[in-house]
């Protein structure tokens, strides 16, 4: 059985920085930027290692404003 790859997009202006997705990632890939913040003055989300995330969709089911979307796709 092939392994699911997972990939996720954040839409960054509407994220507001809560933290809940960095807390709900199990595998800890979600990061909000120590620096950069978008055009409200949040610090957002971002993942800081694409290779591991499984598309479990933790991350996106707890964001309030829905601005998470995973994609899932098996490798062979
Ligand atoms: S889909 Fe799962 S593994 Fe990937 S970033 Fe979100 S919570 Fe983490
Ligand atoms: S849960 Fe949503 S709003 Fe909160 S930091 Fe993550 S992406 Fe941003």
């Amino acid at each position: 059985m092939g392994k699911i790859k997972g990939a996720i997009i954040v839409d960054r202006e509407r994220c507001k920085g809560c933290n809940l997705c960095v807390v709900a990632c199990p595998l800890d890939l979600l990061t909000l930027t120590p620096k950069a913040v978008n055009q409200k003055g949040y610090h957002y989300a971002e993942q800081n290692n694409e290779d591991l995330c499984n598309g479990c969709t933790s991350c996106a089911i707890v964001c309030p404003d829905g601005c998470i979307t995973v994609y899932r796709k098996k490798e062979d």
